[in-house]
């Protein structure tokens, strides 16, 4: 068999172990309120939601400029690759600058050979800057343009927050592994039984991802060849994004997106659209002096609505689904003084529609 070239994903702060998990949370929600996202989950009798699953994501806050530097390599693969890197922006609503000079959130090498990988999303703010973020392990001038695509392509996905299709927890049982293979193939790379676990079979927790139906035609699926698996299942090098990641990035970082839109407590409703499934909006608004507030929504479109704060864009207060008019959320707090933050999100996965929601104080 061929050498697999293969990619693994950088942990965040670079290197495994070296952060904890938490420090990688509180970058994410910083760059981007709903990274944390709470997806509510409904009894099998009852339309409303009970209890919530978090997903944590990576995302870049949307409508963003990263900044992209080289940190060494050769010029022509330098060229190649950014070229490739580009045709992300048009399928979300990111701009990547390739810089020459000052500070940038991906930084590219070429030195460690023989692997490509790269950090998820905002994991690259926790890495020292001196340090790469990405890199290409065996591009060369005269590699294939397939060859740049697929590798290309699958890395700035993972720059860009997406992680590897078959860890995807919908991907759970779907690749027939035949594992005493796996391990012994990888183990003449040099790869222990945990680096096999950690890139190879271990899938997310349905609880840390935004997962939908397992795509092995996504940029971010491995070649899976048929030496490594029981009976007879092989998956190619896939070099396209694929309709799925299409989707799904355009929906993390929707083109017309109103940003972080700011709210005056006791003006009146605003008008908000949730139109394109899978997005989250989020609102802004400040309390002067600790005072009983309601935040409403309204229209005929399922909305769920978490409220984050004070101050701090990851705490997440307190969330409703089904306590306002209708379908439609509502809470009553008593609110410290400080910035809070409301994620409002579509309660059927891919949902779409508009409704308003209104911020006031209660009457003394
Ligand atoms: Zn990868």
């Amino acid at each position: 068999m061929k050498r697999l070239k293969v990619c693994y994903i950088q942990p965040e702060g670079g290197a495994v172990d070296a952060t904890p998990r938490r420090a990688s949370d509180e970058v994410a929600v910083l760059e981007r309120v709903d990274n944390i996202r709470l997806m509510p989950i409904s009894p099998p009798s009852s339309a409303t939601a009970t209890r919530a699953a978090v997903e944590r994501m990576r995302l870049w806050d949307n409508g963003r400029r990263i900044r992209v530097a080289f940190l060494d390599g050769d010029s022509t693969v330098k060229q190649k690759v950014a070229a490739i890197a580009k045709e992300w922006e048009a399928l979300t609503n990111l701009r990547l600058d390739f810089v020459t000079s000052g500070l940038a959130e991906i930084r590219v090498s070429f030195l460690d050979k023989g692997f490509s990988w790269s950090t998820v999303g905002t994991d690259a703010l926790t890495v020292p800057r001196s340090r790469p973020t990405m890199n290409y392990g065996w591009l060369t001038p005269t590699t294939s343009t397939r060859e740049y695509q697929r590798v290309v392509r699958h890395e700035f996905g993972h720059a860009l927050g997406m992680i590897h299709e078959h860890q995807n927890p919908a991907a759970e049982g779907k690749i027939p592994w035949d594992k005493p293979k796996v391990y012994a193939y990888y183990a003449r790379q040099g790869w222990s039984a945990d680096d096999v676990d950690f890139n190879i079979f271990n899938v997310y927790e349905r609880d840390e991802t935004n997962f939908s139906e397992f795509d092995r035609t996504s940029i971010m699926q491995y070649a899976v060849p048929d030496e490594l698996t029981v009976g007879s299942f092989a998956i190619g090098w896939n070099t396209e994004f694929s309709t799925t990641d299409r989707q799904f990035m355009g929906r993390q970082y929707p083109k017309h997106s109103p940003g972080v839109v700011d709210v005056e407590v006791g003006a009146g409703a605003v008008a908000a659209d949730l139109a394109v499934g899978a997005e989250t909006d989020v609102f802004h608004f400040a309390v002067p002096e600790a005072w009983t507030h309601i935040m409403t929504t309204t229209g005929s479109t399922d909305v769920v609505m978490t409220l984050n704060g004070p101050n701090d864009r990851g705490a997440i207060v307190t969330w409703d689904d089904d306590r306002g008019k209708d379908a439609n959320a509502r809470i009553v707090r008593k609110l410290q003084p400080g910035d809070y933050w409301l994620v409002v999100r579509h309660k059927q996965p891919g949902g779409t529609g508009t409704y308003a929601v209104e911020v006031k104080r209660r009457k003394s």
